[in-house]
């Protein structure tokens, strides 16, 4: 199964990849989570991203298709991955598929997750990160104020990025570079609308009946 995870931040792309690919015993790849890694890392490539994830921009292209490539290179991707959060631009999302045509591969199946704004606003305000497992969680929804990761025993933090105005710009720079990949998977035929309200295990199984008929 090859998987994309598109939709606006926060739409809960993080929190249904990490159950959509350990249904389907598939690596899920984040592009947020290896740039956030290389950023505390204190790699070239974190201080690099740093500066364009601060504003909420995207990083270049060339950057982050670079990444992924060498991603994908590995062996546990060789038979199927879930991509959350990549591709976010048309250019992106056209040498994907290159990439993988090259590779006698292709995509099975884009979900989109469908939230309105003010939803999305409230679930980023609420983010908050397990900083040992990764494992994501909301203030209100999982009544999380004690900031320890009921998954790992962790200590939970807010990202940088989920303040409220560079949020603003992320939902901006979404409609105005990401959105157009609606439209590109659309005519590819391979795009699928989920509705990504109500409680978690609900969207995780409208998009498992999705993918299904795909997974071998
Ligand atoms: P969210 O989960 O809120 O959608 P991510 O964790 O996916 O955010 O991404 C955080 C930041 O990392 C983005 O705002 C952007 O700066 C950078 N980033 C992640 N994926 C990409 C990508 N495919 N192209 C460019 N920048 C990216
Ligand atoms: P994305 O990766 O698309 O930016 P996340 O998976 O990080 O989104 O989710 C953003 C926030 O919303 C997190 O705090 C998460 O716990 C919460 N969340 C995710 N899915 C739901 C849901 N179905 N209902 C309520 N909150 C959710």
């Amino acid at each position: 199964m090859r998987l994309v995870l598109v939709g606006p931040p926060g739409a809960g792309k993080g929190t249904q990849a990490q159950f959509i690919a350990s249904n389907l015993s598939i690596p899920k790849i984040s592009t947020g989570d290896i740039f956030r890694a290389n950023v505390s890392g204190g790699t070239e490539l974190g201080k690099l991203a740093k500066t364009y994830m601060d504003r909420g921009d995207l990083v270049p292209d060339e950057v982050t298709i670079a990444m992924v490539r060498d991603r994908l290179s590995e062996d546990d991707a060789q038979d199927g991955f879930l991509l959350d959060g990549f591709p976010r631009t048309v250019p992106q999302a056209e040498i994907l598929r290159d990439m993988l045509k090259d590779w006698g591969q292709k995509l099975d199946l884009v979900l989109e997750l469908v939230v309105d704004d003010e939803e999305v606003v409230r679930r980023l305000a609420g983010r908050r990160t397990c900083s040992q497992c990764g494992r994501i969680w909301h203030v209100e929804f999982d009544d999380k104020r004690d900031d320890v990761c009921d998954a790992c025993g962790g200590t939970l933090f807010q990202r940088d990025d989920d303040k409220e105005e560079t949020v603003r710009h992320r939902l901006e720079v979404y409609q105005q570079q990401t959105a157009p990949l609606i439209r590109f998977y659309a005519d590819e035929d391979i795009l699928v609308g989920v509705d990504a309200t109500g409680p978690v295990e609900e969207v995780t199984q409208r998009a498992m009946k999705e993918i299904r008929p795909y997974a071998g």
